[in-house]
């Protein structure tokens, strides 16, 4: 998977180069680059905002540096990535579909965020999802990036030393993971419950698919209503 960051704070996502992703693009299953935005601007400033039309507080990010930028990045393949608190909300299911693209550009807000204009003109010649972490405001997209990256990046066959992870983790099949324990049995008094040092595989699995549902009714009874509803894709 190609993947390129267009950014004012190219350094923001250093993390990149850490962890399995960095490893993910050694491996070369994932090449990154990122890319400074006013390398698209021509004034002795390197302007890249302006006040909004309409009025208002804040600045908004003028259209021409991230018009060129998007010439310049884009290709046939290419998935258009805005990261915005007025997108669709991020899932696993968003992470899933993203996966599966040859071609990640984001395109990362500052500010007021970008001129609109430049979203629905890449939406004539791209595809284009604009995408929010949550129902809250950050300073810019780039957290976004490094979030939406890190969840996409662990889907891309070979980046996680056992598939299998993947398969029974929160979110995989619509609800939470059960509860997990490692040795020592008990720590400061707790135990490890007993079932799961039976050695019986199918009461384990049936201890945890419980366990699981448990949870997921009692922290996030949206997800399971959403299973009711026979929508898996959270
Ligand atoms: N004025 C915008 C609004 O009210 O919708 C908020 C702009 S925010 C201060 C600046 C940038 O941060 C956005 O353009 C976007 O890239 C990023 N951002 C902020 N909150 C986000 C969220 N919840 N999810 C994804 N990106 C976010």
């Amino acid at each position: 998977m190609r993947v390129d960051v267009v950014t004012i704070f190219p350094d923001y996502l250093a993390p990149l180069e850490l962890s399995l992703i960095g490893k993910a693009r050694a491996a070369g299953t994932l090449q990154v680059e990122v890319h400074d935005l006013r390398r698209w601007t021509h004034d002795v400033h390197r302007t890249v905002d302006d006040t909004p039309y309409g009025g208002g507080p804040g600045m908004v990010m003028r259209p021409e540096p991230w018009g060129q930028a998007l010439d310049e990045l884009a290709g046939p393949e290419t998935h258009l990535v805005v990261p915005s608190p007025a997108g669709t909300p991020f899932t696993q299911a968003t992470a899933r579909a993203l996966a599966g693209d040859p071609h990640l550009l984001f395109a990362c807000g500052r500010y007021e965020g970008i001129d609109q204009r430049v979203i629905d003109h890449a939406a004539t010649r791209m595809r284009v999802s604009e995408i929010s972490l949550g129902d809250y405001v950050l300073f810019g997209g780039e957290v976004a990036v490094l979030v939406v990256l890190e969840a996409v990046t662990r889907l891309l066959p070979g980046v996680l030393g056992n598939a299998d992870s993947l398969l029974e983790e929160s979110h995989a099949d619509g609800v939470l993971e059960a509860p997990m324990y490692t040795k020592p049995p008990t720590w400061r008094g707790l135990d490890v419950p007993e079932i799961l040092r039976s050695g019986d595989h199918g009461k384990i699995a049936r201890w945890r698919r419980e366990q699981a549902l448990l949870r997921t009714a009692e922290r996030r009874p949206d997800l399971l209503a959403a299973l009711e509803d026979g929508d898996q894709g959270t």
